[in-house]
């Protein structure tokens, strides 16, 4: 049994796509055991995007500099720069504001694999170019080079744990062991 966290961030509670994502992880049979609606604090976001995972940012920085790449576009002269960790460090900003842009639906959900199930039914993390049939494929368009044109996160409905250790990490920091249920 392996449990992971998903949040349906902002863009997900404004569209009222709730129920229709809900209801696409219990059909596949995935238990949710802690679901909460809240409005989340910086403090909290902060933890949950944290600074010092510096391998992380640099990933991101050098996904978005290979998106700038794939449009032929250069990136200092949107983003002032063009070193990677720079990027990340731009992006992570982005991302704490959008997740901290309205209430999100935190939920644990449980299943054999339940990691890699969600990751598969959400889709690539970029929506243009996620397959339809996913959640990001399904119900939503943006691209990189709309975020990054915006200064904005990429609106991708929601964030799944990537891997197990990731989900150890982010469960504790929106549930407590009280609010996570056994049944
Ligand atoms: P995920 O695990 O599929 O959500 O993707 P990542 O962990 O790599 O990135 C976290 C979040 O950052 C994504 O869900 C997007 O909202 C945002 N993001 C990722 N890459 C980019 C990018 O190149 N540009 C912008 N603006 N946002 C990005
Ligand atoms: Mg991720």
């Amino acid at each position: 049994m392996e449990r992971t966290l998903v949040i349906l961030k902002p863009d997900t509670i404004e569209k009222g796509l709730i129920g229709e994502i809900v209801t696409r992880f219990e059909k596949v049979g995935l238990k949710i055991v802690a679901v909460k609606l809240l409005t989340a604090h910086k403090e909290l976001v902060e933890r949950h995007y944290p600074a010092d995972r510096e391998e992380l940012w640099v990933g991101i920085g050098n996904k978005t500099l290979d998106n700038y790449r794939d449009l032929d576009m250069n990136p200092k002269d949107s983003l002032g720069t063009n070193d990677p960790k720079e990027i990340g460090k731009m992006v992570r900003v982005w991302l704490m504001d959008y997740l901290m842009k309205g209430p999100v639906l935190a939920m644990v959900l449980e299943a054999p694999h339940a990691v890699e199930l969600v990751r598969k039914m959400a889709g690539h993390t970029l929506p243009l170019i996620a397959a339809p049939g996913t959640i990001r494929g399904d119900y939503a368009y943006d691209s990189s080079y709309l975020a990054n044109s915006n200064k904005r996160a990429i609106e991708n409905l929601l964030h799944a744990s990537g891997t197990k250790e990731e989900a150890e990490y982010e469960i504790p920091l929106w549930f407590t062991a009280k609010e996570i249920h056994k049944y």
